[in-house]
């Protein structure tokens, strides 16, 4: 594992005692893939965790309410520390008084594909994350196509792209 590898991992690390919890470590995978998983948190706030594999690890947002179908929901999303690869497949049980406590189990994953563009070429989702936007199709179980996430000053918004999977919520 490359240092700077470990050192994007030096925070998801400094919150956990790895002999309490069975989360990963991380470390054991190399990078490559393009994975996304949304992860149910029932912890003392429910919410939905949102990772995107880019450049060997996971980018994570915390979504109180959870990814919508519908263009019309902005859904808050809270960046959170980088998390392993390995990740993607944890499910279990945080044990109380460890850092997010509570149940993890996945709710959706597949992988999903870039699509951010700035003047019209692409761009990596490193820079596109960088530069406060990103594109990207998922292609999970769950959740299906294009999807954006903005950052704004209270946090980033994530938004379903109106396609031929977006589903517009009678009232
Ligand atoms: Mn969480």
């Amino acid at each position: 594992m490359s240092s700077a590898m470990l050192d994007k991992l030096k925070t998801y690390r400094e919150k956990r005692d790895f002999s309490l919890t069975s989360e990963p470590s991380g470390g054991s995978l190399a990078p490559g893939g393009n994975i996304f998983v949304v992860q149910k948190h029932s912890s003392h706030s429910q919410h939905y965790d949102l990772r995107l594999e880019v450049d060997g690890v996971l980018k994570s947002w915390a979504v109180p309410k959870g990814p919508s179908l519908d263009p019309r929901d902005k859904r808050l999303a809270i960046e959170t520390e980088d998390h392993p690869i390995e990740y993607a497949s944890f499910e279990g049980t945080i044990p109380q008084g460890q850092y997010g406590a509570g149940t993890v189990e996945v709710w959706d994953r597949g992988c999903y594909q870039n699509m951010t563009q700035k003047d019209g070429l692409e761009i990596s989702m490193k820079e596109a994350l960088h530069s406060g936007h990103a594109a990207f199709r998922l292609e999970g179980k769950k959740l299906k196509g294009g999807y954006a996430l903005t950052r704004t000053k209270r946090g980033w918004l994530l938004v379903k792209m109106k396609d031929d999977i977006s589903q517009i919520k009678e009232p």
